[in-house]
């Protein structure tokens, strides 16, 4: 499935987090974002796709998630080496909450 959103990084400035916002309550409904490679972090190739342009995105399965997402667990297999822009999404912020909205 072509997901045309971004994952972003943004600062939540306008909405306070809620303690009922927590990743470990979430199922990572952030990662079927499109995230952008925008610095070397060492993501390992196979999970780096490039179109015809040179730009670089992490690899997503057909039903949108991040290919570098454990099913089982729903956890990063990359955490050390996650996207900077994964680092960067906040939890709490509005990109966040909409994800989790859609999905929870
Ligand atoms: S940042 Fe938000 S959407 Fe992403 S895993 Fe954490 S709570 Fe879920
Ligand atoms: S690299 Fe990790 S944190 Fe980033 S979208 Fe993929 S699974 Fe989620």
């Amino acid at each position: 499935m072509l997901d045309t959103n971004h994952k972003i990084a943004i600062k939540n400035l306008n909405q306070p987090s809620t303690s009922s916002v927590t990743c470990t309550s979430c199922q990572a409904c952030c990662c079927r974002l499109e995230v952008m490679l925008i610095s070397d972090t060492g993501v390992p190739q196979h999970y780096i796709s490039q179109d015809k342009w040179g730009s670089e995105t992490m690899r997503r399965l057909n039903d949108g998630w991040c290919a570098a997402l454990d099913r089982e667990t729903m956890l990063c297999t990359i955490y050390e080496h996650r996207p900077w822009i994964c680092r960067e999404f906040e939890m709490g912020s509005v990109e966040c909450l909409e994800e989790r909205a859609e999905l929870l």
